[in-house]
């Protein structure tokens, strides 16, 4: 059993206009989740960041229109998860949905858009794409500004809701002043930058933030986020894994494989059907209390119900 706590099917489903079926678009597709390990499914509201300002919002609940009706609706097996209880309750044959917000460009300066994104499920709130919003900056941006007032009530309506604040993307300032606000705290998709040199991997003083606030951190698939070379493989993915354990992050790493975020994946995983060869790699190397904690035990543990 995993859970994946970030893919963009959802982006992919709106610009591709192609349904849940879709697998020669989708790396998160109906067919292929249903052959992966793969238990309950995160899938982000990322509205493309060349989305006139003023569409923003009405594409975000466009998404969210296609998760119920293309997502949920037509299968039997797939619910629409939201609490702890409600994952642990999944059937053998049932898989979860979770609906999550990447990057608050949609909501402008309108706290009320994201309460009704709260009412709606999301239940995880990133806080930024890699540019600018009007809540906080994003990792691409060169002001590298903290939180914004706005920013800081987004992370108190996140606390009142029991709603996890994603923090990958976000600019290091605003990653501080996160971190000591945000009740849930978890980074979907990143690795280790002392591994892997990128501006969008946490480097060590961020991951003991992490850890010593009980936060999580989503292991992700993408190639340059694993490596700096041209080519990488699923050896080259657990040494981030093992690094983040020898830090300390045993009860903190999960999985986010941004799958349906780019074309560029570790070999043999790049889409969600692969996760076997993962897991098998996985239980090779460790030992098996740790393979379930970051497949899904960590997720569920700190699941804020
Ligand atoms: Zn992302």
């Amino acid at each position: 059993m995993i859970i994946d706590c970030h893919c963009d099917a959802l982006s992919k489903m709106w610009s591709h206009r192609v349904d849940f079926n879709d697998d020669s678009i989708l790396d998160v597709s109906y067919q292929k989740w249903m052959q992966s390990p793969v238990k309950v499914q995160c899938f982000a509201i990322y509205v493309p960041e060349h989305t006139p300002t003023e569409s923003k919002f009405a594409v975000a609940l466009h998404m969210v229109d296609l998760f119920f009706e293309k997502i949920i609706k037509p299968f039997a097996n797939i619910h629409f998860v939201q609490t702890k209880v409600e994952i642990e309750s999944l059937k053998p044959n049932e898989k979860g949905a979770m609906l999550t917000l990447e990057g608050l460009d949609c909501i402008g300066a309108d706290l009320y858009k994201l309460r009704i994104l709260l009412q709606l499920g999301v239940k995880m709130i990133g806080m930024s794409w890699n540019s600018a919003n009007l809540a906080v900056d994003g990792i691409g941006e060169p002001r590298g500004c903290g939180l914004s007032s706005l920013g800081r009530k987004v992370i108190e309506l996140a606390n009142q809701h029991k709603t996890w604040v994603d923090l990958a993307h976000i600019s290091e300032q605003g990653f501080d002043e996160a971190v000591e606000l945000s009740d849930h705290l978890i980074v979907s998709h990143a690795n280790s930058r002392s591994v892997c040199t990128h501006a969008r991997n946490l480097t060590d003083k961020q991951i003991r933030k992490i850890i010593n606030h009980s936060g999580l951190i989503g292991i992700t698939f993408v190639q340059y986020f694993v490596t700096t070379s041209h080519r990488a493989t699923i050896e080259d993915l657990l040494r981030h894994i093992s690094f983040i354990l020898s830090v300390g992050g045993e009860n903190h790493l999960v999985f986010g494989s941004d799958f349906d975020g780019t074309d560029q994946f570790v070999e043999n995983l790049s889409s969600i059907n692969q996760y076997g060869s993962l897991q098998a790699a996985m239980k090779q190397k460790f030992p098996a209390s740790i393979v379930e904690k970051i497949s899904y035990q960590n997720f569920i543990n700190h699941f804020p119900d």
